[in-house]
C-alpha cells in the first residue's frame, strides 16, 4: 500500500493510492485509520513530504563501495548524524544552493519511517511494529563543507536538504531493493539495499537505544556508491523498487549579497 500526504482544496490530507486515485483516510496513519471512499485524482492534488518527523537520523558510510569512493574506511558500528526537520521538503520542491557551499551533492537513500515509539529495542527485538513502511530520500550534501568540518552538521543541515517522498510504502521487505538516483535523467547511481553493511532491523534498534524514535521519525540509511555534484537547474531523481520516484529540482544560484556590517 502506498500512503501519501498532500494538499487538495487547502485542506491536508493522508490518503491510499488505488490506480491513479487516492482516497482519503480518517485517524491516525500510525494508529488506526479506515480508507474512505471519497476518491481524488492524483493528478488534482499537490503532494507533500509524506511525514513531518521530530527528527532525521542520517547513517553514513553504510555501503562499502561508497565509502570507498571518498576514500574513507568502512565503519565497524553505524556512523549517525542528524538533520533537521526545518530541512524538510517534498516531491516536487526545489532545493536551494547555498551561498558558502561550491559543491552540492545528491545521495539517494532508502529512509525508514516509524509507527510507533521506539525506545531501547533489545538486540534480538522484532521491530517489524515499530515501522510504518519506507520511502526514498536524498540526503544533500555541500560536500567541500563536509570535507572542512570535524562533523555533518552545518554540510547537511541548510534548508532544502532533507527531501522525503513521494509516498510511505508499506509492506515491503527492505533487503533486496534496487536503488537508483538519476541526474537530468542519467543514471548515477544504481545499487540495492541489500548491500547495506547494517541493514533496516539492526538501525533501528541501534538507533532505538540512543535515543527515542518517534511515529513520523525518520532513519535514512545511507547511500550507494555514485555520488555526484548537482548544479543549479539540474533535475534529481531518486527511485526505490515499490516506492517510485522523489523527484526535485535545483534552483537558480541567489546573487550572494552583501554581508551586514
Ligand atoms: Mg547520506
Amino acid at each position: 500500500m502506498k500512503i501519501y500526504r498532500f494538499e487538495h482544496k487547502k485542506e491536508i490530507l493522508f490518503g491510499v493510492l488505488r490506480e491513479e486515485n487516492l482516497h482519503p483516510v480518517s485517524g491516525s496513519i500510525f494508529m488506526k485509520y479506515r480508507v474512505g471512499e471519497r476518491s481524488i485524482p492524483i493528478s488534482q492534488v499537490a503532494l507533500l513530504p509524506p511525514v513531518e518527523p521530530t527528527k532525521i537520523v542520517g547513517v553514513g558510510r553504510n555501503y562499502e563501495a561508497h565509502s570507498r569512493e571518498l576514500g574513507n574506511p568502512v565503519p565497524k558500528e553505524p556512523l549517525l548524524f542528524l538533520k533537521p526537520p526545518s530541512a524538510v521538503i517534498g516531491p516536487g520542491g526545489v532545493i536551494s544552493y547555498p551561498e558558502i557551499s561550491e559543491r552540492v551533492d545528491y545521495e539517494g537513500e532508502l529512509a525508514v519511517v516509524i509507527r510507533k515509539k521506539a525506545q531501547q529495542l533489545p538486540e534480538r527485538a522484532d521491530v517489524e511494529e515499530f515501522i510504518l513502511g519506507y520511502t526514498c530520500f536524498n540526503d544533500i550534501t555541500a560536500r567541500d563543507l563536509q570535507a572542512k568540518d570535524v562533523q555533518f552538521t552545518r554540510s547537511k543541515s541548510f534548508d532544502t536538504f532533507a527531501s522525503i517522498g513521494p509516498c510511505i510504502a508499506t509492506g515491503l521487505d527492505p533487503a533486496g531493493l534496487r536503488i537508483k538516483t538519476f541526474l537530468n535523467g542519467k543514471l548515477r547511481q544504481s545499487s540495492s539495499t541489500r548491500k547495506m553493511l547494517f541493514p533496516v532491523s539492526f538501525l533501528v534498534r541501534f538507533v532505538s537505544r540512543i535515543m527515542t524514535l518517534y511515529p513520523g521519525d525518520v532513519i535514512t540509511t545511507g547511500t550507494p556508491e555514485g555520488v555526484g555534484p548537482m548544479v543549479p537547474g539540474d533535475r534529481v531523481d531518486v527511485q526505490i523498487e515499490g516506492i517510485g520516484t522523489l523527484s526535485n529540482t535545483v534552483a537558480a544560484r541567489e546573487p550572494r549579497g552583501a554581508l551586514p556590517a
